[in-house]
């Protein structure tokens, strides 16, 4: 522990994972070892991963030296994740992993055995039984016998597994690969959390978000969930997933909005609940009628959400958006995330007007359920900034790749490769074009 004050914006960790995989659907177009999407070059051991390059392959081979010929076996069956990674573990610990050691600070360290297997509590949840026993039918095909453990010293690798791995994420933010990050895993949860970690390739690196009053690993925080969820979702999920009920500021606070409907009365933007019979705000009475319309939005929106989770789709989001219009409030969540739903979709379109009016749309709901200092939000920023340059409006750009710098600066730091390699030539291209701009006028 150290006194001195931790400056938000200040990387507190780094590290480089225990085990880590590609996640399988990104199993022809990312490398295996850096997990950077270019060129690549099969494997031709086991014709199933591919890599950057040979100094890539080589680092790999350590470890895939042991899956390599298995691998080819299981072709063209694709391993799950979860049993890829749990191979993993089992290779590294046959290889002397179970004395590695993660430091979190100059004298703490953990070792993959000190990490919560949380034994008792998967024993008796059936999902993960479930989950468990499809797990141990691949792995016994995948291993051979000398290699698997026994039922209770497996159980603890996916406990552990369960409890403790990090989704790793593109500069986007999206879920490429899962690691296991011995020192990171010290680190508890907060749905208001005053650090997060990013990733350069399979590197965690963790930040503060806040000023700390010293570096105490015992009041870092950081968030298990996405936190674009209502009290009871994030908190049921917190307790199916890693077996606690959360009693952070944020979970202990009343959230009026979450869930709820727009005031019929349209001139008042106070948030109402179905279940009352008139705004609190304006006292403009909530008809039955209202009521059921707002249910069937509620169900119609929800239906489109769930089956828009493997792809957003544009025309599909706008329907949902008429639907809710005057109806949902504007910052219930399934409004919020039907905005971002739009706004994907829209990029993936390269429909920049779309984009770029979602993503201005979205703003309010990300600054409330992210908040202001949140990758996500500094993303958003900086996405808005891009579409307006496309859009010809590089002012608007500028103001918003400024407000996506600020927020980086804290989330990522001005060593990141989303700093180098995307924020800041869209930041040279918006002064540039800004500046020709007001000589033109
Ligand atoms: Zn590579
Ligand atoms: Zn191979
Ligand atoms: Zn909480
Ligand atoms: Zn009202």
């Amino acid at each position: 522990m150290s006194g001195d004050i931790v400056k938000k914006g200040t990387t507190i960790f780094t590290g480089k994972p225990f085990v880590f995989t590609l996640n399988s659907k990104h199993r022809t177009t990312r490398c295996d070892n850096c997990l950077k999407s270019g060129k690549l070059l099969k494997c031709s051991g086991c014709q199933y991963v591919y890599y950057c390059d040979r100094n890539c392959q080589k680092e790999s081979w350590p470890i895939h030296k042991a899956e390599c010929a298995r691998l080819k076996k299981v072709s063209p069956k694709v391993l799950p994740d979860a049993a890829r990674l749990m191979a993993r573990i089992i290779f590294k610990l046959n290889q002397g992993g179970a004395d590695e050691v993660g430091y979190y600070t100059d004298k703490n360290f953990r070792k993959f055995k000190d990490l919560m297997s949380h034994y008792s509590d998967i024993k008796v949840d059936a999902k993960r039984q479930e989950h468990f026993v499809m797990l141990y039918g691949v792995l016994l095909q995948f291993l051979d016998e000398t290699l698997m453990p026994n039922i209770a010293e497996l159980m603890g690798i996916y406990g552990r597994i369960c409890t403790n791995c990090f989704n790793i994420l593109d500069v986007n933010m999206n879920t490429i690969g899962a690691g296991i990050y011995l020192g990171a895993s010290v680190m508890d949860h907060s749905c208001k959390p005053n650090a997060v970690a990013v990733f350069e390739g399979t590197t965690i690196i963790v930040r503060t978000l806040t000023d700390l009053p010293s570096l105490d690993w015992s009041q870092v925080r950081i968030s298990y969930v996405d936190l674009l969820n209502s009290n009871k979702d994030r908190r049921e999920e917190l307790h199916s997933s890693y077996y606690f009920w959360c009693d952070c500021e944020r979970c202990k606070q009343e959230e009026p909005m979450a869930e709820a409907a727009a005031c019929p009365n349209l001139s008042c933007d106070s948030p109402c609940s179905v279940e009352a019979d008139k705004c609190e705000k304006c006292d403009t009475k909530i008809s039955v009628e209202f009521k059921e319309t707002f249910r069937e939005v509620v169900d119609f929106t929800a239906h489109h959400l769930e089956k828009m989770k493997t792809m957003a789709y544009l025309d599909v989001s706008k329907i949902c958006l008429k639907k809710q219009k005057g109806v949902m409030h504007k910052f219930n969540i399934q409004h919020v995330r039907t905005l971002e739903m739009a706004h994907i979709a829209a990029m993936d379109l390269e429909c920049w007007e779309d984009a770029e009016f979602y993503g201005k749309e979205l703003m309010p709901g990300y600054l409330l359920y992210y908040g202001e200092v949140h990758p996500l939000t500094g993303l958003l920023y900086l996405t808005t900034g891009k579409m307006q340059l496309h859009l010809g409006k590089p002012k608007e750009a500028l103001k918003a790749l400024n407000k996506a710098s600020m927020v980086l600066m804290i989330t990522h730091g001005d060593k990141h490769s989303l700093m180098r390699e995307e924020l800041r030539p869209l930041l040279y291209q918006a002064v540039m074009e800004s500046n020709s701009d007001t000589h033109g006028a």
